[in-house]
């Protein structure tokens, strides 16, 4: 909701050494200050920030971005709130955007929702301390579980009375909207209309969100009655989303990343004794079995989850599918299993804070030594179990993003079930590739967007597949779930691409200085940049970037350069193009282009290159080979393509079709031909 012009000033205000300053120690070190990145482990200096830039780059774990993406990962908050503590830190006052009527009324309405549930909280609380009932029945209740009162106003706990339409008359007596109330999940609404509470007759937790505002109840009842629900919780509102919430969050997150860990247990309870020995660190699912949506809210604080189970069979159960959607996150995870008389809550109760400590750094077991043990009884009682037990196991590595972990954890295994490591190895790839394969099918469903052909070629149209025509990156896509927009589809076309787009970003406003017979189908006499010849040259083709990623890095590119004036000098032109991708909106674009604009600063390589002959006066060369690699590999692709249809049209017995296709590929082999003998000119 800010507006153009105050974003450009807090911008132009902000000195990214100084933002990056406030939270790390920074030495001058060249152009560059350096830093110890606060983005992964580290004990040496790997984070530069550059000034002159504007941008900051970790050389370890390859962070990057501009003051505004570094004040979003280190303090957790979106780009709006980050602009605003910029805009604080510099004194410049924030002119909010004037908003859309819907927006109005939108963000009124969730500040209307937040209100009456902290209202609400607020009532419970005072029935708890100040009334008769309040404290014979549900402060004793809390009491005799042995919270304190400084806990019990800590985690903000109430109680409602028995009759179901207290909040409701005194809310609408204080004013609060019926219809806020019934949003916010604190009352129902019957079939003749009326209004009750949802929650009387129990004690309260509220829920807090991460930034410590109640979004949401959980009501326990404090009756034997087995007919009663024994919890009641508030059902997904507009300011409450269950998956990705967690109890305790507010409360630990300090801690958590503090201890760099974070406990999970099951109930409120758990995580407010835990609290209270001291052992802050500590969330619970609150009423849901694990999701991935909670997992990423605690990844946001620690990668690494130590999971705290009942001994009992649900527990149990509940630990091993929690264990596989935490690898999957990539975290790391370790599980806890608690004497079969205890549960976490009554575990915590027992004993001192170092007594749980110590329990905890004792008992915490990886996943593969949990579930072989796990398995260890029936195991002896059937060998079939036994290779069904080594599968699941190796089910739960496969989901591990990291390789090296991958690797790791194979080992572990190989060695445990005295197995070969190659084995376990080959089966976890087996599993990947077919994970991969699953992906990429999903992912081609949904990008019903065409890799481009080139024109007048009659060439074959739709997906050209991931046929390695070239050295395929070794990255893997991410977990499947993870519709990660920006997947790259094509990985062999993206390396072309990426490279196109660091030509633009770097030197797209520079002149191209042809030499004498390397023209590569320019006309000569043309005075033309680099930006232009690309743009030409992939016109003339009807060449479409394949690969999201930088299909918008390029249309961003010429939608922002369009908006210059003609007559910018070369390096000024060029510097308010850097300027302006060093500030993108979009993280994962802004991330793409400083990574790009930073590599050729740093990389050695780059820099010995460019010693012997700067990089701008080898554009005339550079660049085209560029474009025509790009377009030999898109007709390398085309023509796998095309033999794949031959080759089915063959099975299918259609011998026209055979024949019309061999055209297009004798047609798509000359052209291949004509490129690869252009791209061996001048390289002699
Ligand atoms: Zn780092």
């Amino acid at each position: 909701m800010i507006d153009r012009t105050t974003k450009d000033r807090i911008l132009a205000a902000t000195r990214i050494e100084e933002v990056v300053g406030d939270f790390i120690a920074l030495k001058r070190r060249g152009a560059n200050w350096w830093g110890i990145c606060p983005f992964h482990q580290d004990k040496r200096p790997s984070l530069a920030v550059s000034p002159s830039k504007g941008i900051f780059k970790c050389f370890a774990c390859g962070e990057s971005g501009n003051a505004v993406s570094f004040v979003m990962k280190h303090e957790h908050l979106t780009y709006a709130e980050s602009l605003k503590y910029l805009a604080k830190k510099y004194h410049i006052e924030v002119v909010e955007k004037e908003e859309t009527p819907e927006e109005i009324a939108s963000r009124l309405k969730h500040e209307s929702l937040l209100v009456v549930s902290e209202f609400a909280q607020k009532y419970f609380q005072d029935i708890l301390w100040n009334d008769a009932n309040g404290r014979a029945i549900g402060l004793s209740y809390f009491h005799e579980r042995k919270f304190t009162d400084e806990t019990i106003r800590k985690f903000g706990l109430g109680y409602t009375p028995t009759r179901p339409h207290t909040l409701t008359k005194d809310a609408l007596a204080k004013g609060y909207k019926e219809e806020y109330l019934v949003d916010a999940g604190l009352c129902i609404r019957r079939d003749d209309g009326s209004v009750v509470d949802k929650f009387y007759d129990r004690v309260m937790f509220p829920i807090y969100s991460i930034s410590g505002r109640v979004i949401a109840f959980g009501g326990r009842t404090l009756k034997s009655d087995k007919s009663i629900a024994k919890y009641v919780n508030t059902a997904g509102t507009e300011i409450y989303n269950k998956s990705e919430s967690l109890y305790g969050i507010f409360q630990a997150k300090n801690a958590i990343i503090k201890a760099d860990k974070c406990i999970l247990v099951e109930g409120y309870a758990d995580v407010i004794s835990m609290h209270q020995q001291g052992i802050q660190n500590v969330v619970a699912s609150s009423g849901t079995s694990l999701t991935t949506g909670q997992i990423r809210l605690i990844k946001r604080f620690t990668s690494n989850i130590t999971i705290i189970y009942d001994g009992d069979a649900a527990g149990i159960k509940a630990a091993v599918r929690g264990t596989n959607l935490v690898l999957e996150e990539g975290l790391n995870v370790r599980i806890v299993v608690l004497p079969p008389e205890d549960d976490p809550d009554t575990f915590a109760q027992a004993r001192s804070t170092t007594e749980i400590l110590e329990y905890l750094a004792e008992n915490e077991r990886d996943f593969i030594s949990f579930k072989s043990d796990l398995a260890e009884a029936d195991m002896a009682a059937d060998p079939l179990s036994r290779s069904k037990l080594i599968n699941d196991i190796i089910g739960s590595i496969a989901v591990i993003p990291d390789a090296i972990l991958r690797k790791e954890y194979a080992e572990m295994v190989a060695e445990r079930f005295r197995q070969e490591v190659e084995d376990i190895l080959s089966k976890i790839t087996a599993i990947r590739d077919e994970q991969k394969r699953q992906a990429q099918l999903r992912e081609r469903s949904l990008e019903a967007q065409v890799p481009p052909a080139l024109s007048g070629q009659n060439a074959a149209e739709g997906d050209f597949g991931l046929e390695p025509v070239s050295d395929l990156p070794q990255e893997m896509p991410p977990a499947p779930e993870e519709a990660n927009p920006y997947l790259l589809t094509n990985p062999v076309l993206a390396v072309q691409e990426r490279e196109l787009t660091d030509y633009l970003l770097r030197f797209g406003s520079y002149p191209l200085h042809f030499e004498k017979d390397m023209l590569y189908g320019a006309a000569p006499a043309e005075q033309i940049n680099v930006e232009t010849y690309i743009r030409n040259t992939l016109l003339d083709d009807d060449i479409v970037f394949a690969n999201r990623l930088y299909r918008e890095l390029y249309d961003e590119y010429f939608s922002f350069a369009g908006t210059l004036p003609e007559e910018m000098e070369t390096r000024e032109r060029q510097e308010a193009i850097a300027h302006h991708f060093a500030n993108l909106e979009n993280q994962t674009l802004l991330r793409e282009s400083l990574n790009i604009v930073f590599d050729d600063q740093e990389l050695t390589v780059r820099v010995y290159r460019d010693t012997l002959e700067p990089e701008e006066q080898r554009l005339g060369e550079t660049v085209p080979k560029s474009v025509i690699m790009y377009k030999l590999r898109i007709t390398e692709q085309q023509c796998a393509e095309i033999t794949r249809a031959i080759n089915s049209a063959q099975r299918e017995g259609d011998p026209a079709r055979q024949r019309e296709l061999a055209k297009t590929l004798s047609l798509l082999n000359k052209v291949k031909l004509q490129l690869s003998k252009e791209l061996r000119k001048g390289s002699a």
